[in-house]
């Protein structure tokens, strides 16, 4: 092999905030904490306090590999925490706080954490689980005191980092050092763990960065409304700081008000997050009356995002909504940004695409298959089972032996979403389902994703989830659970009509029940699983 003579220089994450310190002093980030203070900073001032902890995580003995938890919320605190765990080759282990307190404690035992960063909010959670969490040493409260508290190895984070000397050079690590660690949602068996190098975190982040990506660059204002517990917050923590973007980090407060004030008051030109939550920021909006001029972009994905989300969007707030798809596996995999050929086409062909979930992003292959393990062919209309490979995509699990969750080919290992899709010819995906909650009907396949989309869209609806129920003649039917608009009454036969023009009459629900409210899970998807039990003695009008 003739060699190419590059510079031998690895990717580290501690080089994606030497960068946004030595250059953006002028670049604002804008927290709100646990206790609704807003603290304004700068990527210099991160760098140096990511330093600090990096310091005092030293001095506490962390060392390389160690992996050390963080339960908290998007703000100032948690991104310097980031830092300043990679920075040393310690292992950032972001546990999402929405899980029940036994999956926490198992989440945080399985990755053995020595030491864990917790919001104040989280207080009573680490109280009840350090008794069984034996391997964390302290837990440093992310604030400047510590509340009353019966933790005995408790530590302000603001003492803890002023008592110890900052680091004044991070250490070259090996690239393939592991830097990150998240647990997947688990809503089947237990939660698995995630583990990203730093070159998949530099690689992830750059496409991120990409116009293809969510064009991260240094003119925005971004807010983030994704929660850095859940996938590294989609890597834009760490692209934020590989552009020099100005960061809005909205703390817990994600009330559609709050959020609105925020875009408002920081000039917010981009924002990504789950569409439950841009669901009730347009409501808030159409309510209200307010407007968000700066606003221009969205990346929207995590789940199925509706086509009525983007109609609004669009044609009322000029806001152009990125629809994507990714996993804990491998942050994003896919993206909606136009191709040169869309642009050009009427708005309807371009909506038709827009409610697609993103196009295959550079970096993470893509690929259908059937039952038998033969390619199905990306001719739009054909469902596979999506596989997906690259170098940001997971190989494997963290301690787990008896992975059934990738397959091995003659070239290479490839990564089972558990997702049902089809894809096109441009490299389109669309989501038909979850593997485990595609509806079976008389043998035939009923998306539940394309019934709640196009319910959503009905008259007073202003959530819909759709779960496949034991039918004594089909095997399964779907049953359509609404959560009404304020002041609604429900009405049947109106959502049905609504819905009929946008599928196929037999996949129509048998029945249509208005709930209080749709069961999440922890990371904020419908939680079928927990309708399908609330459901199960559910009797079929016809
Ligand atoms: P998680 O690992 O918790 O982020 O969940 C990943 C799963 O979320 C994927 O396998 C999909 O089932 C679902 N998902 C993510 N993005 C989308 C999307 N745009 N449309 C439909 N489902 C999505």
């Amino acid at each position: 092999m003739l060699r190419g003579l590059n510079m031998d220089r690895q990717l580290l994450i501690s080089s994606l905030i030497e960068y946004a310190g030595r250059n953006h002093s002028n670049t604002e980030v804008v927290a709100t904490d646990s206790t609704g203070r807003v603290h304004r900073t700068n990527w210099t001032q991160v760098h140096r306090r990511a330093q600090q902890v990096s310091g005092a995580l030293r001095a506490s003995g962390i060392k390389q590999g160690d992996r050390v938890g963080t339960i908290g919320w998007n703000d100032h605190r948690h991104l310097e925490v980031y830092y300043g765990i990679t920075g040393i080759g310690s292992v950032l282990h972001t546990v999402n706080p929405r899980l029940r307190e036994e999956q926490i404690a198992w989440i945080i035992n399985h990755a053995e954490d020595q030491l864990v960063f917790v919001d104040p909010d989280f207080l009573s959670v680490a109280e009840t689980i350090a008794p069984e969490t034996v391997s964390v040493r302290s837990w440093i409260v992310l604030a400047d005191e510590v509340p009353e508290t019966s933790l005995r190895n408790a530590v302000a984070y603001e003492e803890w980092i002023k008592d110890n000397s900052p680091i004044e050079e991070w250490p070259i690590l090996d690239e393939w050092s592991a830097a990150t660690l998240c647990y997947t949602s688990g809503t089947t068996g237990n939660p698995k763990g995630v583990m990203q190098s730093h070159r998949s975190i530099v690689l992830q982040t750059w496409a991120t960065c990409t116009g293809d990506g969510h064009d991260v660059n240094s003119s925005q204002s971004i807010l983030l409304a994704v929660p850095m517990f859940h996938v590294n917050g989609w890597a834009i923590p760490f692209a934020a700081a590989m552009a020099g973007a100005k960061l809005v980090l909205p703390g817990p407060d994600m009330s559609p008000e709050s959020i609105v004030r925020q875009i408002q008051e920081e000039n917010v030109t981009f924002s990504a997050g789950v569409p439950t939550i841009w669901l009730s920021v347009v409501q808030h909006l159409q309510e209200s009356g307010a407007d968000v001029p700066s606003l221009n972009r969205l990346a929207v994905g995590g789940s199925a995002a509706p086509r009525s989300l983007m109609d609004t969007l669009e044609d009322d707030y000029e806001v152009f909504v990125s629809h994507v798809w990714g996993m804990t596996e491998m942050t994003q995999g896919s993206a909606g940004r136009f191709t040169h050929k869309v642009v050009g086409l009427d708005r309807e062909e371009k909506r038709y695409r827009q409610a697609m979930a993103g196009r295959e992003l550079y970096g993470v292959e893509l690929r259908l298959i059937d039952g038998e393990g033969n390619d199905v062919e990306r001719d739009g209309v054909t469902p596979g089972e999506l596989l997906a490979r690259g170098p940001w995509v997971a190989g494997s699990y963290f301690g787990l032996e008896d992975d059934s969750t990738h397959i091995s080919e003659p070239d290479g290992v490839w990564l089972r979403t558990g997702d049902v899709a089809t894809m096109d010819s441009e490299g389109y995906i669309s989501i038909v389902d979850r593997a485990k909650d595609v509806i079976k009907s008389g043998g035939e396949w009923i998306s539940s994703i394309e019934l709640e989309n196009a319910a959503v869209g009905a008259p007073g609806v202003a959530e819909a989830a759709a779960v496949g129920l034991p039918h004594d003649r089909w095997g399964e039917r779907p049953l359509l659970l609404v959560v009404l608009e304020h002041d609604k009454e429900l009405n049947p036969e109106e959502i049905l009509e609504s819905i009929k023009p946008h599928v196929a009459s037999w996949w129509l629900p048998n029945d249509v029940v208005a709930v209080e409210e749709i069961p999440h899970t922890g990371t904020g998807k419908i939680d079928k699983k927990v309708l399908r039990e609330q459901f199960s003695d559910f009797s079929w009008s016809n």
